[in-house]
């Protein structure tokens, strides 16, 4: 088992990581930039190393200063997190290169992934049902507008190098074809510096529902349920729950059998999130997910399993410490990311947080590194708190979240606790009806004056 892990990340998900390794016995680097100094991680971790000014470029995207920080502590793993370099081939290529352990899949399935084209044509190889489309030839605008004709108005444009929902266009109908394609094309360059471009089916109102799946590098493969994360802004996810209230047993355990099977089949190594829509009973892959995701505390409120946990075991060597017939699923998890944003315009609310009362009591998480006195920086992600509540049952959970949003105070900064106070009062929510698309449809009524 490792000795020293460096954590190369920030924010909750960096105390998330330390906090899993102290209740291992493992040390922690923490790594930050001049505007973290003062960070929550940083001041629990073992040793720390300061990395570079506040601009992510040069501080935590920095693979030298990275490695020189891992070399210099002596570290022999580095978990990435989520965002910055989690999903980035050439670190964990680099990091395995100075005989460092990268926490996560190998360099070759990072790089697969990675490219929504290869991964969707493996995936499909691999038995996944995915969302009919073209994924090659979209260079030619003659052999473009055929591939949509035959997909089918709507098409959706997407990026093989996308993410965040960037370089993404949804297409009506052939008249707007070449811009919209040509717009798409633009936004991917500027994004990804890659403007390999491929067409979808674009559905009208799926949910989104991913899997939890968890390989060994070995060719076994677990699952662990899905979570919905269809309540979106932007492309965001805003709350996420799980189970999902749109399915039953049988369509869980099939798919979630399914993506076990796929991942296995590849000798997956990790944590992984395989993403579907899920539409009048059927699902379609989209991409998948090679890191712990931000929302994956609803996985572990449900299984009661510690997935970072599980990650540093994979990582170092170790099998997964359960089978999949010793999986088992208890009750009803749901998470709200809170921003710091306002949460009408949605706009950052950098600042000093000057009260702080995080909810407590039965079946609550709150992962932060907020205190009294923290300020806010202005260069990183909005996101300042998860609140993850469970409850033997979703009207139990939901009854719980409501009592927790009372309950917590961030005082000096605005964020986006009144939005999912209005959610947990929403009847529509209530009644776990909702798509991709509802949030945002729904917003001027939940936040509107
Ligand atoms: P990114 O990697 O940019 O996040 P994804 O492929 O994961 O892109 O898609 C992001 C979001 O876009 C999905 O969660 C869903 O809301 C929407 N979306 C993606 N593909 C489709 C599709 N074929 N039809 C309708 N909506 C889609």
């Amino acid at each position: 088992m490792f000795e020293k892990i460096l954590i190369a990340n920030r924010g909750e998900i960096a105390l998330r990581i330390h906090r899993a390794c102290r209740e291992m016995g493992i040390k922690t680097v923490a790594v930050h930039s001049t505007a973290d100094a003062e960070a929550m991680h940083v001041r629990l971790a073992d040793e720390s190393v300061c990395i570079g000014p506040p601009n992510p470029k040069e501080s935590y995207l920095n693979i030298p200063a990275l490695i020189s920080a891992a070399e210099i502590t002596d570290a022999d793993a580095v978990h990435p997190g989520y965002g910055f370099l989690s999903e980035n081939a050439r670190f964990a290529e680099i990091v395995e290169a100075h005989n460092i352990a990268f926490i996560g899949p190998t360099a070759d399935h990072i790089r697969l992934m990675g490219d929504k084209i290869a991964a969707k044509q493996a995936m499909r190889e691999l038995g996944v049902p995915v969302v009919p489309g073209i994924e090659g030839g979209m260079e030619d605008m003659d052999e473009a507008r055929r591939a949509a004709a035959e997909i089918g108005y709507p098409v959706l444009a997407k990026a093989a190098a996308g993410g965040g929902g960037r370089g993404m266009k949804v297409i009506h109908d052939e008249s707007q074809l070449e811009e919209l394609l040509t717009q798409a094309r633009n936004e991917a360059m500027h994004a990804f510096g890659d403007d390999t471009m491929y067409l979808e089916k674009f559905l009208p109102s799926p949910r989104h529902i991913e899997v939890q799946v968890f390989g060994d590098g070995k060719g076994n493969a677990i699952h662990l349920g899905e979570r919905d994360c269809s309540l979106q802004r932007r492309h965001q996810k805003v709350l996420e729950e799980a189970p999902s209230p749109a399915l039953n047993s049988e369509e869980r355990s099939s798919i979630g059998e399914r993506a076990a099977k796929a991942i296995a089949g590849i000798n997956y190594r990790g944590a992984g999130t395989i993403e579907f829509l899920y539409q009048d009973g059927e699902f379609f892959f989209i991409e998948m997910n090679t890191r712990l995701q931000v929302e994956h505390p609803v996985t572990e409120a449900i299984t009661r399993l510690d997935l970072v946990r599980e990650q540093i075991r994979v990582a170092s060597g170790a099998p997964l410490s359960l089978e999949q017939s010793e999986v088992t699923f208890s009750g009803h998890a749901v998470e709200c990311r809170i921003n710091a944003e306002n949460h009408k315009t949605f706009r950052p609310t950098p600042g000093t947080v000057t009260d702080y009362h995080p909810p407590g009591g039965l079946g609550v998480r709150v992962d932060s590194g907020l205190y009294q006195g923290y300020r806010v920086p202005p260069y990183y992600d909005s996101l300042i708190a998860k609140l993850v509540v469970h409850g033997r049952t979703r009207n139990e959970c939901l009854m719980r979240l409501r009592r927790c949003l009372e309950e917590f105070a961030i005082g000096g900064i605005d964020t986006t606790i009144p939005l999912h106070m209005a959610l947990v009062d929403d009847p529509e929510f209530i009644d776990g009806d909702y798509t991709i698309h509802w949030l945002e449809q729904n917003l001027d009524r939940l936040v509107g004056d």
